[in-house]
């Protein structure tokens, strides 16, 4: 059976995708798809039906800080999901978090993303900023969008402007500048963490 419901940290996550519109260098999807013991390798996508019937089920096992859409691909990949989860979720008052690449608006570009994220409820966001600017970005996250990085920075500004809790964060690396991506984060209003390079199967995929 796939995993698509899975706990840890006092958090639910949520595996809704392996698509992605990038292919980090640090990615754990090319560490084998293992997070915290779990294969988050799915031979198939949920439906959001499947999703909530899981979901019920977890939360038969006790309460949960909040519940974070992450998976091993991007979520808003499936953006539907997300924002039907989302309801389901603020409907029963269940704090909502978004881990995402921030490439959410080039994903779906007839969407007002980030107000359809707040309007269904979500609370939170975390945005894998990477790097501090254009070259770095594509070395290391080799988006299929051309112009990601400006994306991510718009994408992040939107959140803010819609009330969503916003965070900027990055993946420790040598060729990144993280005082720079602080000043980032800072002058925008976002919060801002800085996470070490992680190893199979140690880490929740973040971005
Ligand atoms: S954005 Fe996330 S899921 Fe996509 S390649 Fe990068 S680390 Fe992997």
């Amino acid at each position: 059976m796939q995993t698509i419901v899975y706990r840890a940290k006092g958090n639910i996550y949520l595996n809704i995708t392996n698509r992605c519109s990038a292919g980090c260098t640090y990615c754990v999807a090319r560490l084998g798809g293992r997070v915290f013991g779990y294969d988050l390798r799915l031979t198939e996508e949920p439906p959001v039906e499947e999703i909530l019937r899981e979901l019920e089920l977890e939360f038969l096992e006790g309460p949960a800080n909040e519940v974070v859409f992450v998976g091993l691909g991007e979520p808003t990949m499936r953006l539907d999901v997300v924002l039907a989860v989302t309801e389901w979720l603020k409907l029963r008052r269940i704090s909502s978090r978004l881990d995402t690449n921030g490439h959410g608006q080039l994903i779906n570009p007839g969407h007002e993303v980030a107000a359809e994220l707040a309007a269904a409820g979500l609370d939170a966001v975390s945005i894998s900023l990477v790097a501090h600017n254009t070259e770095v970005y594509n070395q290391i996250c080799r988006p299929v969008f051309s112009k990601a990085f400006r994306a991510v920075l718009k994408f992040a500004e939107d959140c803010i402007k819609e009330g969503i809790r916003t965070e900027l964060t990055l993946v420790e690396l040598p060729e990144v500048d993280i005082e720079a991506c602080r000043s980032i984060a800072e002058r925008m209003g976002a919060g801002f963490r800085v996470r070490p390079l992680i190893s199979a199967g140690s880490e929740e995929v973040r971005h």
